[in-house]
C-alpha cells in the first residue's frame, strides 16, 4: 500500500530538489540506476533542474544496469556521466588478491568497494556543495536513522536523501504512473542492485537488501559510500 499522503510526499520531494538547485549549486546526484534513483532522475530531468547526474561505473555492473544509461538517453535525451575506477588500482588489487577476492573477507570486500566505488565517488563530489542519493529509511537495518538532509562531514558538504520517507510501494507507484524506465532486473527478484558478483535475487519475504553481499551479516552491508573508517557515519540532521 502506498503512503496515505503520497501526493504530499511527491510534492515535498520536488520542493527539496528545487531547494537544492537554488541554494546548493553546484549539486550532484549519485545515481545507482536502480528504481529509487530513476524516480529522482525523472523528477530532476522533467523539471530541468541544474543538478548533474553521475553513476559509479565499477566495471562489474550487470549489462541490464549499463543498459539504463541508454534508456535514460532515449527517454530524456540526457547522458548520465559514468565515473570509473583507476585502472592501475584495479590491476594491482586483482594481481595481488584475485578478481573475486571480495568473497574472502569483509576487508577484501571493502577494499574492492573503495577502489571501484569510494575513490570514484570522491572524485565525482570534488568541488560540490551538496550531493543527492536515492536511499530510503525502510531499505535496511543500516538506514533506520536516515534523514532527508544531513551534514556529510566526511565530504564537507550537505547530503540529501529526498526519498528518505518513501515506501517501496511509493517508488513503484511513481514509476508506473509516470512511465519511468527502470532496470529489468527489478522484475526478476532484484529489489536492490549493485555489482553483478555481489548481488543475487531474493526470495519473497526476504529483506530488500538481503541479496547484496549476501554472505556477510546485515550490519556490515554498506559499500563505503555512506561510511567512514568502516563505521556508519553518525549523521547530524540539519533542522
Ligand atoms: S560491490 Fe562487489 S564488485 Fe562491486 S565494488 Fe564492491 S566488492 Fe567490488
Amino acid at each position: 500500500m502506498i503512503s496515505a499522503d503520497y501526493d504530499g510526499l511527491v510534492a515535498a520531494t520536488r520542493a527539496t530538489l528545487e531547494r537544492i538547485a537554488s541554494d546548493f549549486t553546484p549539486a550532484v546526484f549519485a545515481s545507482s540506476l536502480a528504481a529509487e534513483d530513476m524516480v529522482l532522475t525523472d523528477l530532476i530531468l522533467r523539471a530541468k533542474l541544474p543538478i548533474r547526474i553521475f553513476t559509479l561505473e565499477t566495471g562489474r555492473l550487470h549489462k541490464e544496469t549499463l543498459g539504463m544509461l541508454d534508456r535514460v538517453r532515449e527517454v530524456y535525451g540526457y547522458d548520465i556521466e559514468p565515473y570509473r575506477p583507476d585502472p592501475a588500482a584495479v590491476d594491482a588489487y586483482v594481481q595481488q588478491n584475485g578478481l573475486n577476492a571480495f568473497y574472502d573477507s569483509v576487508e577484501m570486500r571493502k577494499e574492492c568497494c573503495r577502489i571501484r566505488k569510494v575513490d570514484p565517488l570522491n572524485r565525482a563530489l570534488a568541488g560540490q556543495r551538496a550531493w543527492i542519493t536515492g536511499q530510503r529509511r525502510a531499505q535496511s537495518a543500516t538506514r533506520t536513522e536516515l534523514a532527508v538532509q544531513e551534514d556529510d562531514a566526511a565530504h564537507g558538504m550537505a547530503k540529501f536523501n529526498p526519498l528518505a520517507d518513501w515506501l517501496e510501494e511509493d517508488v513503484w507507484h511513481y514509476i508506473r504512473s509516470n512511465d519511468v524506465p527502470y532496470n529489468p532486473l527489478h522484475d526478476r527478484g532484484y529489489p536492490s542492485i549493485g555489482c553483478e558478483p555481489c548481488t543475487r535475487a531474493i526470495q519473497p519475504g526476504e529483506d530488500v537488501r538481503a541479496g547484496r553481499w549476501w554472505w556477510e551479516n546485515p550490519e556490515s552491508k554498506e559499500c563505503g559510500l555512506h561510511v567512514v573508517d568502516g563505521k556508519l557515519i553518525r549523521i547530524k540532521q540539519i533542522a
